[in-house]
């Protein structure tokens, strides 16, 4: 039997309540992903047992011969796939990852620039209640209203009125490709270091199909679980010059012993990521979202004051844009998940709903690309969600759209070696 089971049915119980979920429903939450089985057994091996505090060959434990070759393959492997000169693989998390750079690279005090996180960008890059808008002067740029398009004109303008040290770009609700190259300019222009965080893209990254942020900045932040689609954790790449600070950084600055059965895991994906079948899953990522904003942007839609923010996307996610909906983004969360479909609700630019409603949806693909999901079931899932956005949406729709959900999961087996009476 079970050996979760046996021990704590409680635990074991959620647990395969939370894999029928996943099976059963459509996972459009546009930072989630399913771990492969590879990445999974990896996470869950006897590595969780290890202390090994420093870094391969120099560890202040003993026994640390094989998570060294561990860790040295996943350093390798990351920095290969996106060209990197150096790479700490040990941050628990994507918070933890863009703590231990800034800790690296500044003081506090020091003035930082980052997306407001109401215009998109993430809770790290200066929000008033996160480390990084306590410890340091945060000058956020935004958005331009007429395009909602990052404003390089403010950023350029707000660097030199402020000097800041660290410019941040990088986002976690937008769906366009930032430019690099000006970033790289302005940053010069003011001497501050450019830290790109890419979590939410590194996938697309990986595959080639969005520009590499590493040959421009100082030093690129991501997670491995997002578009990635490894393990959940954090992975900090830089220029070599640099690569001692953001060592000691994480360790000891911010950590402990690192999560070695998490980097054997962040290996194992960074492998699956340098292959064939993932440039494939990273393509279809694409292909989906953009097919959900062209039938998102369609009339019927746009006649319920629902649309697409920046009009379409480059990326692995779609704004919708409730701002002018009698839907908010509240409601439509919930319409959705009643059919089977998670998403998050989002503030969209300029919202005038407060954010614990907001005006937006964040609706994303990876997930289901990663379950196989083609352009012919991306099409019927945004002809599911338009419909289930649309005002005279009632209980009949309910039922069927439901039914159009469940065909859809069915057609794609999660997991299918792992049973859903087992949870582990
Ligand atoms: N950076 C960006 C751009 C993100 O979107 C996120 C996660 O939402 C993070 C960092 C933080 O990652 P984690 O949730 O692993 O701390």
């Amino acid at each position: 039997t079970d050996p979760l089971s046996e021990v704590d049915a409680e635990v074991d119980e959620a647990i395969s309540h939370e894999l029928l979920r996943q099976q059963s429903t459509l996972e459009m939450i546009a930072s989630e992903n399913f771990a492969p089985a590879a990445v999974m057994a990896a996470q869950g091996s006897v590595l969780t047992n290890k202390y090994a505090e420093g870094y391969p060959g120099k560890r202040y434990y003993g026994g640390c011969e094989h998570v060294d070759v561990i860790e040295q393959l996943a350093i390798d492997r990351v920095k290969a796939l996106f060209g990197a000169e150096a790479a700490n693989v040990q941050p628990h998390s994507g918070a933890q990852a863009n703590a231990a750079a800034m800790a690296a690279l500044l003081t506090p005090g020091d003035t930082i620039m980052g997306l407001d996180l109401a215009h998109g960008g993430h809770l790290t890059h200066g929000m008033r209640l996160n480390f990084s808008g306590k410890l340091y002067n945060v000058v956020p740029y935004h958005v331009r209203k007429t395009d909602l398009l990052v404003d390089m004109a403010e950023v350029e303008a707000l660097a030199l009125e402020h000097r800041p040290q660290l410019i941040v770009a990088g986002w976690s609700a937008y769906s366009r490709q930032l430019d690099f190259a000006e970033f790289r300019r302005i940053a010069d222009l003011v001497g501050a270091y450019l830290m790109v965080d890419m979590a939410h893209f590194a996938g697309l990254v990986a595959a080639g199909l969005h520009p590499n942020p590493v040959p421009y900045a100082d030093v690129v932040t991501t997670t491995t679980h997002k578009t990635l689609g490894g393990p959940r954790g954090g992975v900090i790449l830089s220029k070599q010059t640099l690569a001692k600070k953001i060592n000691s950084a994480v360790f000891p600055g911010q950590q402990g012993g690192p999560l070695e059965h998490v980097i054997a895991a962040k290996a194992v994906a960074f492998k699956l990521a340098a292959g064939a079948e993932f440039a494939d899953r990273q393509r279809r990522t694409l292909a989906g979202a953009a097919i959900l904003a062209e039938r998102l942007l369609a009339d019927d839609v746009a006649a319920a004051g629902i649309s697409v923010v920046t009009g379409g996307t480059d990326v692995h996610l779609v704004l919708v844009d409730l701002r002018h909906s009698e839907l908010d983004g509240q409601q439509g969360e919930d319409r959705l998940h009643r059919i089977g479909i998670t998403v998050n609700r989002n503030a969209v630019p300029f919202d005038p709903r407060p954010p614990m409603i907001s005006s937006g949806l964040r609706i994303g693909t990876p997930a289901l690309a990663t379950r196989g999901f083609g352009a012919a079931d991306f099409t019927e899932v945004a002809d599911i969600i338009a419909a289930a956005l649309l005002p005279d949406f009632g209980a009949d729709d309910e039922a069927a759209l439901s039914a159009r959900v469940g065909a859809l999961a069915e057609k794609y087996p999660l997991y299918p070696h792992l049973q859903s009476g087992g949870g582990s």
